[in-house]
Parts: structure tokens; sequence; C-alpha cells
């Protein structure tokens, strides 16, 4: 059955970003289309989002189809993320999802959201069997795939490094400029840093934690000794080590020969200059994820459905609702 061609819709709804995605069976993304909610002031407002996410479904859905050229009734299964994500925004998504499910009479397939970033990353980028460090606003996690499933080999013991990012941002006052996200902005000025100054490094076994360094780095701001570039500076080179020692164990322990990097922090130079030196050093390969793939969209749902739904793994409407708190460990993987 699934030999033949086909189409797969997938809704992304997890936190800021509503993204509507058409893949084919055998990979080719149709359309990738996403509206982002930017708050007035401060972080992501679940309700808000939620707002946000409601207000746009409707035109992200139609320019789907309208870029992908084809009719919703071509659609073959509806994918959607099912968690892990914040509560409002996720439903909002499987509403949609199940909605459109059921209107056109197709399968519904619930998609972990954190396996959809690797799913997409290996996809894109040829990648097969990588050590993936998974960077973004709501999540940190370095995994690889070991015995039907990804395993978590190290992640944050507390806020996700994308998210520490933004918070610090905030409370130097910095904003968004021009379409730049938050974490953009400090990469900008971290490159016209000269002098380190020394911050709260902490792994834990293969954990990370990152308060420290933003309580850290709070306080050197507040008592104004160090010019924001030097505290954005050494505030990079700080978290991006941590993350690089957890991959480069990770790497070692598996070894993998691949490494794939996603998450909206991907897009962070000088995190890819650490990783790839890092991945020279083992004779692995390194891949990017671009960023229309790497930031939450909605093809990685979408190519994750076509995955789950070759493999029969289908979510009846009764299972499928939302689950916040969804590990990447706990889905099993018989694709690969
Ligand atoms: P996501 O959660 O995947 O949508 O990604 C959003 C996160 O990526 C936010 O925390 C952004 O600040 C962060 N981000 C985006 N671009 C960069 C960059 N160039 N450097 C560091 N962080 C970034
Ligand atoms: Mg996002």
């Amino acid at each position: 059955m699934w030999r033949r061609e086909g189409y797969c819709l997938g809704i992304e709804s997890t936190a800021d970003d509503f993204g509507v995605g058409i893949v084919s069976f055998n990979g080719k993304v149709l359309a990738n289309v996403n509206d982002v909610y930017i708050p007035e002031k401060g972080g992501i407002h679940p309700r808000e989002a939620s707002r946000h996410h409601a207000m746009v479904a409707g035109r992200v859905l139609s320019e789907a189809f309208e870029r992908a050229g084809i009719k919703p009734k071509e659609v073959d299964v509806i994918a959607f993320s099912q968690g892990p994500g914040l509560g409002p925004c996720l439903r909002v998504g499987a509403t949609a999802a199940r909605a459109l499910a059921s209107y056109l009479n197709k399968p519904l397939v619930g998609v972990n959201h954190c396996l959809a970033h690797i799913e997409i990353g290996r996809m894109i980028g040829g990648v097969k069997d990588p050590v993936t460090l998974y960077v973004s606003g709501g999540n940190t996690i370095v995994a690889a795939f070991e015995a039907r499933r990804y395993r978590v080999f190290g992640e944050t013991l507390d806020i996700a490094v994308g998210n520490c990012l933004d918070v610090f941002a905030r409370e130097a006052g910095l904003k968004p400029k021009a379409g730049k996200p938050l974490g953009a902005v400090v990469e900008e000025l971290a490159l016209k840093g000269r002098k380190f100054i020394h911050l709260p490094y902490t792994v834990k076994g293969m954990d990370l934690s990152f308060s420290g360094l933003l309580t850290a780095a709070i306080s050197l701001l507040r008592e104004g000794r160090h010019s924001l570039e030097d505290i954005c500076y050494s505030f990079q080179e700080i978290a991006f080590s941590m993350l690089t020692e957890v991959t480069e164990r990770a790497l070692a322990h598996t070894e993998k020969g691949e490494v794939l990097l996603t998450g909206g922090v991907a897009a962070n130079r000088r995190l890819q200059e650490m990783l790839r030196n890092m991945c020279e050093e083992h004779g692995a390969r390194f891949y990017v994820v671009p960023k229309e793939y790497a930031t939450d969209n909605g093809a990685m749902i979408a190519w994750t459905g076509v995955l789950c739904y070759r493999y029969g793994l289908i979510t009846p409407v009764e299972k499928s609702f939302v689950k916040l708190k969804w590990r990447l460990d706990e889905v099993e993987v018989p694709w690969i």
C-alpha cells in the first residue's frame, strides 16, 4: 500500500510557531509554511501563542495547499505534533488535525516533535545514523539511535540553551531586530567581544545545566564592569563548550560517524565552528540542518508522519490527546 505515491500534511504547533508542511511519500517537500507568534514583550505566553495559532491556522493551511498545488482531498495522511510542548498551543494543532482527518476521512498520525527534528535532518542531509544535538528555545538534547529507539545521552536539567540566550538578551535590553531572533542578536554582539570572563560551566555526567550561567551573566550585566559584547562572547563560549563536550562524549561512546546539529540555535556560527572542529578530530561527518528545517516547521511533522504511516503507526482519534511531556526515548522507531 505504502509504495504508491501519496502526500502527508503535517501540522506543527508546540510553541511559538504554527506551521503546515506537505511532503510526498518519497520525501519531496511541496510546501512548508510557517507563521511565528512574536510576543509584544517578555517570553512566550502559552495562551497568547495559542490564540495566535488559532487565528492564523486557516490562512497557513490554505497557503500550504496553494504552494503545494494540490487539493485537500489529495492528501492521504494528516500528521500533527502531539508533544512535547505547551498545552494550549499543542491543542490548536491537534484540533485542526482531527478536524481535517475526520472531514477528509484520512488517517491521523500523532508525531513526537523531537523525533521529527531528527528525521527531517536525516532526510534533508542524507545523514544515516548520527549523534544529534538538538538545541532550541524549549529543548537541549543529545540523542542517538540504539536498540529500536533514539536514546537520550544528555539533556538539560533546567532551561533550554535557546531560552537561556533569550532571557539573557531580554535582560540586556536587546530586541529582535529585522526578523533576527534574540539568539542571533547575541551572536552578532559576541563577534565584537574580546575579553573572556569566567562564568559557571555546568556539566553533570552527560547532562547540562544553564541556570547558573544565566544568573551569573545577568549579575555581570547589572554590575556594569564589563562591556555587553564581552559578556555575550563569554556566555556563548561557555554554553557552546558545554554542548560540544557532551556531544563529543556521546560520539566517542557510540562510535557513530556523523553528527547532526538541529533546532533554532543550530543557526549559530560559533556553535557550528566548535562542533565542526570536534568532528574533524574524530573523523566524523558534521551536518547542520538548514534553518527552514531546523527551527520548528510543518514539513518535519509531515515527513515523520510518512515514516509512521508506512509502519502502520496510526493514531486513533480517541488516543490523539496531546502529551505535554512526551519524551523522545519513549518512542519506538521501527524504520531504522
Ligand atoms: P526554535 O525553538 O527551534 O524555534 O528556535 C528558537 C530559538 O533559537 C530561540 O531561542 C532563538 O533565540 C534561537 N536562535 C535563533 N537563531 C540563533 C542564533 N543565530 N544563535 C543562537 N540562537 C539562535
Ligand atoms: Mg519556535
